[in-house]
């Protein structure tokens, strides 16, 4: 099936790009990688009327390290962050994750910024940048704004952003001490995207326990969901292969999981459970031998 008809637009600038969303409203969205917008507008699942291309808008792209913080342009591409060496060396699991994201094609288009932007409950970022404690800035015809990645989904393919707003940058803070983080996914067999997926950012205390976690999860609900009861039970406890096991049991806890033709809502429960228990002996591997 082919789009119904759009004008295209390829501005030069944020400020002109968001100034055509802005004369333009909800009759008008941006396009990045185009993996999942052109997709939706073939299926007529989206009928836009202005089609505003950020290809060409300069200083979207690229990824550094400032102040503190890895910064990733929200132009950038998961292939380009699956080979940063930065990102490699100081965020190992941003890298396994976008290394992971559909195939080449997807990889090679696809955007981090525009992954964000479309909140796909199963995608994999919202729940990486959720245990990396992520800011997200978004930029507006009347300046910039900042929000935090927990702040910033709202529901499936819902987000905080207002129609003439462009997601320019994700800035994640370099994490200090001890720490280690994973992210493992079960992808499905035809799109990649998680059937369930578990990042985990541990930290450790200089006796070895657990000083704090951040643990989340994407495909199990409408968005992605922060395991507090999985984080609660690690506080303070020596992370051995019992403490881990005990913890990962409640990766789904207070998660609303539903039956899909995926699979029952207990095999989700239980597949969060087993990546969970995975997931977080990897960190604690990479925090310990730091
Ligand atoms: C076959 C296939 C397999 C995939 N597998 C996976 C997977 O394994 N894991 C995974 O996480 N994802 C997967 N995806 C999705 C992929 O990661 C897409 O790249 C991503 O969802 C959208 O990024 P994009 O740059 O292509 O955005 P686009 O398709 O261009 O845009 C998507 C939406 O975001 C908005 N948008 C885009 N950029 C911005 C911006 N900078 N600011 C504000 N709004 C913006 C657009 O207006 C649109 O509404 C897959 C997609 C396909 C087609």
């Amino acid at each position: 099936m082919y789009a119904s008809e759009f004008e295209y637009y390829a501005p030069g600038t944020v400020a002109e790009a968001v100034a055509l969303l802005g004369k333009y409203g909800d009759d008008a969205k941006v396009v990045s990688g185009s993996q999942s917008l052109v997709p939706m507008m073939k299926l007529r699942l989206s009928s836009l009327k202005h089609l505003v291309d950020l290809r060409k808008v300069p200083g979207l792209t690229g990824i550094t390290e400032s102040g503190g913080f890895v910064v990733v342009g929200g132009m950038t591409t998961h292939h380009a962050v699956s080979v940063s060496e930065l990102v490699k060396k100081k965020l190992p699991m941003m890298a396994e994750a976008a290394g992971n994201i559909g195939d080449a094609q997807v990889r090679n288009l696809g955007t981090i910024g525009g992954s964000l932007a479309h909140a796909d409950p199963s995608a994999d970022w919202p729940a990486v940048l959720t245990a990396l404690d992520a800011t997200l800035v978004i930029a507006s015809a009347g300046g910039e704004r900042s929000v935090k990645i927990g702040d910033f989904i709202l529901g499936p393919l819902t987000t905080v952003l207002q129609p003439a707003e462009i997601l320019t940058q994700v800035r994640v803070p370099l994490p200090q001490g001890r720490y280690g983080g994973a992210y493992q996914k079960l992808p499905h067999p035809a799109s990649r995207f998680a059937v369930v997926g578990v990042a985990a950012e541990m930290f450790l205390d200089a006796g070895g326990a657990v000083q704090s976690s951040r643990i989340a999860i994407t495909g199990l609900g409408p968005k992605v969901s922060r395991a507090s009861s999985v984080e609660q039970a690690l506080q303070g406890k020596k992370p051995d292969a019992a403490a881990l096991k005990a913890a990962a049991a409640k990766a789904a806890d207070g998660i609303e999981i539903r039956d899909d033709l995926i699979g029952s809502a207990a095999y989700k429960a239980n597949l969060a459970a087993v990546i969970a228990e995975r997931v977080l002996a990897r960190a604690v591997a990479r925090a310990t031998n730091r």
